[in-house]
């Protein structure tokens, strides 16, 4: 029998990371999770705990020798860990200093010791700033970040491509849109659906509402993933997740009330075009380059969302 590949996955026990890591304990992998539970949860990763095929261990991606231990010989690292907080950058400067651009430049080091070669990085529409092409393609440019957020992980984008270029070591970039589904902790779902829960006769709504965004199943993000990696040869390969629409705020409002089984809801508006410093107002990925492969979203922006309600209002 072939040796199963060892897989190393930063933030397993996140949103995301765990839906990954659920995907990949499915196929023959023996997956390693490391974790320093900040904002992951070990309800999220416990059905694996008696799997031999899974380990988790707690530790922080500041700590360069905890990381070391773990990443020496895996054949394949997936690196999910990050603050994902768009609008803390604006109060807190260097919290994405730390937990992007030196934890994975912690984690590439770690790599180049450990010689392991293949990274896949989950990187964000917020990278391209306030795109004038909509939908916005990979190779669009001049990219000006406008949080500190984007400007953090267009930072780990460019370390990621250069290791790969000096140390022989191939990546997959992959530029999510809203990624919602069963198991959000942040967002704006969450956030509306926590608002409601505590008063169910108003909706604050950051911004005017006209925002625009796409939203993708956490379902199919995963899938794209592991898609595009199995598809994709170069020695630095970079593709934009998303759905093929986009919802305003409004309307997740709407979807939410509805899903919540509520009526009468008045919705409030904190005014401007963006919700905070920051904000993209509109977003929207040019995903041709997947489809090309063939691979496309089955969802809308507004079925992902309606299906994460109901899933969220579940679990809780
Ligand atoms: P999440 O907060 O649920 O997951 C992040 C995980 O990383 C958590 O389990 C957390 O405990 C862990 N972590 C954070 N700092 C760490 C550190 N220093 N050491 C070890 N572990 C650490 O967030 P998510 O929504 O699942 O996001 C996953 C990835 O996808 C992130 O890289 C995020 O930037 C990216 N992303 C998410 C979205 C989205 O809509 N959710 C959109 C674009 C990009």
């Amino acid at each position: 029998m072939p040796a199963k590949n060892r897989i190393l996955v930063t933030g397993g026990a996140g949103f995301i990371g765990s839906h990954l890591i659920d995907r990949l304990l499915e196929k023959e992998n023996k997956v390693v999770v490391f974790d320093n539970l900040s904002s992951g949860k070990m309800e999220f990763v416990e059905q694996h705990l008696k799997n031999p095929d899974f380990s988790f261990v707690k530790g922080d991606l500041l700590n360069p020798e905890a990381i070391e231990r773990v990443c020496k010989d895996a054949d394949m690292v997936y690196h999910v860990a990050a603050n994902p907080d768009v609008k803390l950058g604006a109060s807190d400067t260097k919290v994405h200093l730390d937990q992007n651009i030196l934890a994975t430049y912690n984690l590439l080091e770690a790599m180049r010791k450990g010689n392991a070669k293949r990274i896949a990085f989950t990187s964000t529409s917020t990278i391209y700033g306030e795109a004038s092409i909509m939908p916005t393609p990979e190779n669009y440019g001049p990219l000006i970040p406008i949080s500190l957020y984007g400007a953090s992980k267009l930072a780990c984008e460019a370390l990621i491509t250069s290791y790969s270029h000096t140390f022989d070591m191939q990546a997959w970039i992959f530029r999510f849109a809203n990624i919602v589904g069963p198991r959000s902790t942040h967002g704006i779902t969450v956030d509306f659906i926590k608002k409601l829960k505590e008063n169910p006769l108003k909706l604050e709504i950051l911004g005017d509402g006209k925002q625009e965004k796409s939203y993708l199943h956490v379902s199919e993000c995963v899938n794209a993933i592991l898609f595009a990696i199995e598809k994709s040869k170069q020695e630095v390969n970079i593709f934009n997740i998303g759905s093929e629409d986009t919802i305003s705020a409004t309307g997740i409002g709407k979807v939410i009330v509805e899903e919540m089984g509520i009526s009468n809801v008045e919705f409030t508006y904190t005014g401007g075009s963006r919700g905070w410093k920051g904000d993209v107002p509109r977003m929207r990925l040019d995903i041709e380059k997947l489809k090309s492969m063939g691979w496309k979203p089955a969802y809308t922006s507004e079925k992902s969302i309606r299906d994460t309600t109901k899933a969220l209002i579940s679990e809780n």
